[in-house]
């Protein structure tokens, strides 16, 4: 049901995962996941090493936070993000690079865990690993199935369908090995007898090499899918994989599902078999306009602003927008000083043209928004509901249920802001459930 077919513009594969520099300072947001900030542990003052925990999960929702360099606290206090949200942080200025004793950074790769499900949960909530698929859910509290609840199927997001990023594509061809005793670790953790690895058809390098390596591991399948984007949603992921659907209001976990990036894969590799926390990401350098393109493993905590030096010296004149994400689902940054988290997944960087959107018209009633819906919503209708207010009605039509994928958007011919509206909605929906709760 519903998906289209966006310009894929990847055109990042072929640059292999660069280290990025060390910068002069990080900054480091002490909610870089869903839920609660994490407490930091750390003062103005206080030397710090690479893995050494800074930020505390202190409530249910909530994960650790780690130093991803080593060098002195120069204050904790409060920045805005990417978007222009103030978050409480913690600001290190760069001194050499030494790391705690206990993380494994020999080039050994580790195939064997005798960890118990138990002590694998454990370790992801002590490392603070979060999905970084982009909803940066806290992995501990994933992996521990609730009780009345069962997981069947180990569901491994490779799928990577937004136009322009290719991380995930680089990391499946360089660290295949790691990849699949990371899916071997979460499938024990879950006690699942299969995982399967979905990979969009328009791979077949990364398809396989997965493929390949796969063979050499029990109880785990590669499964080439349909281009349509958003295959990698997670409800159209397991509906690809398993034909089960999950209802409105409910998780993956209710039809016996887990679903898990690729990335966050490699990262419970290092996590459990390396001790090491979660204190770099992979991320895409992009754009039709830069000189060159790229990936790159950054230490979280680095600037929009020194990643773009590095890898551009400067954006180009003609720059419209920045983007964190993709072009689809990914959000445009206001403040290029922000720093990276956690799930950041590219810098996508689009020329003016590009980035202009056309004005807007009158809605035709064409209905294609619709018919572009992956969760067979009616997106025109939401928008006037939101426009006009009627936000107990936008509800009852489950608002909720959308999955910002901006499918309705880009079928739009009246280039009406469907996504826009649909997600102000949606937090005027939760807003109004909040008041009703108090
Ligand atoms: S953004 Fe929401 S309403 Fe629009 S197509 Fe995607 S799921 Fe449907
Ligand atoms: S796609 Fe645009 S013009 Fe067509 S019905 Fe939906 S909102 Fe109206």
């Amino acid at each position: 049901m519903g998906g289209v077919h966006p310009e894929e513009n990847k055109i990042s594969t072929q640059a292999v995962i660069e280290q990025m520099p060390l910068p002069e300072q990080v900054v480091v947001l002490m909610n870089q996941h869903l839920g609660a900030p994490a407490t930091p542990v750390v003062a103005k003052g206080d030397q710090v090493k690479v893995g050494q925990l800074i930020g505390e999960a202190q409530t249910f929702m909530c994960a650790n936070v780690h130093s991803p360099v080593s060098g002195t606290v120069l204050k904790v206090e409060s920045c805005k993000d990417a978007f222009g949200l103030a978050k409480p942080a913690v600001y290190i200025q760069v001194q050499g690079d030494e790391w705690v004793e206990t993380i494994d950074r020999t080039p050994e790769i580790k195939r064997q865990c005798d960890l118990t499900p138990t002590e694998i949960v454990d370790k992801l909530k002590e490392m603070g690993i979060v999905g970084l698929g982009g909803a940066t859910f806290p992995a501990h509290i994933k992996y521990a199935v609730p009780p009345g609840k069962k997981a069947e199927y180990l569901i491994i997001n490779a799928v990577e369908c937004e136009p322009y990023l290719t991380s995930d594509h680089r990391v499946m061809l360089e660290h295949a090995e790691e990849i699949c005793i990371g899916v071997s670790i979460l499938r024990k953790a879950l006690g699942v007898p299969m995982a399967y690895i979905g990979i969009e058809n328009n791979k077949p390098e990364p398809i396989a090499v997965m493929k390949a390596m796969a063979s050499q591991f029990e109880g785990i399948a590669v499964e080439p899918l349909k281009v349509k984007y958003p295959q990698g949603a997670e409800k159209q992921l397991i509906n690809a994989i398993t034909g089960r659907r999950v209802p409105s209001g409910k998780l993956p976990i209710d039809v016996g599902c887990v679903v898990s990036n690729v990335g966050t894969a490699f990262a419970v590799y290092e996590a459990i078999q390396k001790n090491k926390p979660l204190i770099e990401n992979i991320l895409t350098v992009t754009g039709k306009a830069l000189p060159s393109q790229h990936n790159y493993q950054v230490r979280i905590g680095i600037t929009y602003n020194d990643i773009i030096r590095h890898a551009l010296g400067s954006l180009p004149e003609t720059t419209g927008k920045v983007i964190s994400g993709g072009p689809m689902m990914g959000k445009a940054v206001c403040n290029l000083d922000a720093p990276t988290t956690k799930g950041a997944s590219s810098v996508l960087v689009m020329d003016e043209k590009e980035a202009r959107r056309k004005p807007e018209t009158a809605c035709i009633r064409c209905g294609k928004c619709a018919e572009g819906c992956p969760m067979g919503l009616e997106p025109y209708l939401f928008s006037a509901l939101v426009r006009n207010n009627r936000i107990e009605e936008a509800q009852q039509r489950n608002i909720l249920d959308c999955i910002e994928c901006g499918c309705c958007f880009f079928s739009c011919p009246a280039n009406k802001p469907l996504t826009d509206e649909i997600r102000l909605g949606k937090n005027k929906v939760r807003a109004m459930m909040m008041a009703k709760k108090k």
